[in-house]
């Protein structure tokens, strides 16, 4: 699974309040892509929740 964040991000800090292994905030929402493959269940809640579709699951 390959987890991307697109331009659209608006750094709301949703994905990081559900799922602080994968997501964390710079100037958008980054990915550590080591911790994806054991929060799967999180990221997928992630992408549900934000608020502009910013999360690209693959
Ligand atoms: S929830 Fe979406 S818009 Fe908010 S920081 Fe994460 S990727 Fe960006």
């Amino acid at each position: 699974m390959t987890v991307t964040i697109s331009d659209d991000c608006i750094a709301c800090g949703a994905c990081e309040s559900i799922c602080d292994a994968v997501f964390s905030i710079e100037d958008k929402a980054v990915v550590n892509d080591g911790a994806v493959a054991d929060n799967v269940d999180g990221v997928k809640e992630a992408a549900d929740a934000c608020p502009v579709g910013a999360i690209v699951v693959e």
